[in-house]
């Protein structure tokens, strides 16, 4: 009986709501969203529901509409004082990086073309001299991201023969990147030695057969290991690969290229350290502690280099012209000394706590709902110095008035435009000024003020 009251299709597109959509969109499209639609009603009266309206019916198709025109990823304000959250797509590009990629995007560039003589030039070129002047390497390379840097590199150096890791360092990054897996898929045999907490230079020194190609070195980017632990430094490793003729790899995962322990974090290696101390080649991300885009970045010497860019997965984890550009704006700022000013992750690391408390007082100010400053931390995130953290400030909102309480709030934050993210501690939602980018401020009091009163 309710399969009879079942509207048709083209009841259903002659509705109101879909009319006025027509216009808009191609009529196949809306017949098979409609089509799904009443099959779906049709499953509901089988389960013993009514038949729906040509209305309710054409409804549920705007819906579906709204969902599939979408644009992914949104813009989203970043609350939670995590710099590289890893959720909200790592770092934020500067002004210029941004200029630059749209440039790139939006006309023809010069990407493979000498403008000198018109004779075809390589896309790499400009990117590699900068690489190289700010590592202090001999060549550089730059692919989609590090972990497609790490498989190429033991792919072109390590297929069909060994490769020697710690077993601390023989880890999972996340992401489903996991030391031992990129070893596999390259061809290589990774031979762990030494044990969990330490690991000793003869223990490399005795895994060394005929066979083996390269001593790998990973940075714990994500954990930290503490109490009676032992590692063996870059600069050991070369010196045992000098006289074993085996190369050293270092996947340092963040490739910071500023002295962390000025802002008074953790020391975090640099491309430069393990350039100087002579490792074959070294990996790093484009969009972790260096502030740039999805990329990742070999640097080394020119023989390995060269066997990298030869080798055919280069061309199959290539970068594109769009993060060339950014990554290129990006580095002009290390090479201009003005990384802290312009690079919104350094600033973000750089600011002051007292500047950060500034801000949430004013945030505290318009308000009309309470809220408490309070010393608190941020923290770097994105799988880069785990456990270190920055002094800062936050706003504590009183969620107590609010519906659903702490819970509540943030998901109204979520779906507010431009959604908000924040953090939850001890029943009260916190903003930490420290990741909100000041254009974001006028969009950020609203959407807090709109969660707290509903
Ligand atoms: C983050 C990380 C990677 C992966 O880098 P992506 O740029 O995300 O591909 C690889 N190795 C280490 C040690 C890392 O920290």
């Amino acid at each position: 009986m309710q399969f009879r009251n079942l509207p048709n299709v083209n009841s259903v597109l002659a509705s109101e709501s879909l009319e006025e959509l027509a216009a808009n969109f191609q009529r196949e499209l809306l017949v098979d969203l409609v089509r799904e639609e009443l099959d779906s009603a049709r499953e509901g009266i089988r389960r013993g529901g009514d038949a729906p309206t040509a209305e309710m019916v054409a409804e549920a198709v705007c819906r579906q509409l709204a969902g599939l025109t979408r644009q992914q990823p949104r813009r989203v304000i970043n609350a939670t004082g995590v710099i590289l959250h890893t959720n909200l797509g790592r770092a934020p590009l500067s002004v210029a990086a941004t200029k630059a990629m749209q440039e790139a995007a939006a006309g023809y560039t010069d990407l493979e073309l000498d403008l000198t003589d018109g004779r075809r030039g390589s896309r790499q070129a400009h990117l590699q001299a900068l690489i190289k002047r700010l590592t202090g390497a001999e060549a550089a390379l730059a692919v989609n991201n590090n972990a497609s840097a790490v498989l190429l590199g033991l792919s072109a150096l390590a297929s069909g023969k060994e490769v020697v890791v710690s077993r601390a360092e023989a880890v999972e990054i996340g992401g489903g990147f996991r030391i031992p897996d990129v070893c596999r898929q390259s061809g290589g045999e990774l031979v762990d030695v030494g044990t969990t907490n330490r690991t000793y230079l003869r223990d490399y020194e005795q895994a060394v057969t005929e066979n083996t190609a390269a001593f790998l070195k990973v940075h714990a980017s994500n954990f930290r290991v503490e109490g009676f632990t032992a590692a063996v430094e870059p600069a050991e490793l070369v010196e045992l690969g000098e006289r074993t003729g085996v190369a050293v790899l270092h996947d340092e995962g963040s490739g910071c290229l500023l002295p962390t322990e000025r802002y008074g974090l953790a020391h975090e290696p640099t491309p430069q350290e393990s350039i100087a101390a002579g490792v074959g080649l070294v990996f790093f991300s484009g969009d972790k502690l260096l502030g740039g885009p999805q990329a990742g970045i070999v640097a080394g010497k020119k023989d390995l280099v060269d066997l990298l860019a030869r080798h055919p997965l280069a061309r199959a984890v290539r970068i594109d012209k769009l993060s060339m550009a950014a990554l290129t704006a990006t580095l002009l700022h290390y090479l201009r000394g003005e990384a802290e000013v312009e690079i919104p992750i350094w600033r973000m690391i750089s600011i002051p706590a007292d500047e950060i408390k500034e801000r949430a007082t004013r945030w505290q100010a318009k308000l009309e709902t309470p809220a408490q400053v309070e010393p608190s931390r941020s923290a770097i995130g994105g799988g880069s110095l785990p456990g270190e953290t920055l002094a800062s400030w936050v706003l504590a909102l009183d969620c107590t008035g609010a519906s659903g309480g702490p819970p509540g709030v943030m998901e109204r934050l979520r779906r507010w435009e431009p959604p908000v993210v924040a953090r939850v501690e001890e029943d009260r939602v916190l903003l930490d000024p420290r990741t909100v980018l000041p254009q974001e401020e006028n969009d950020l009091l609203p959407a807090v003020t709109s969660a707290l009163t509903h």
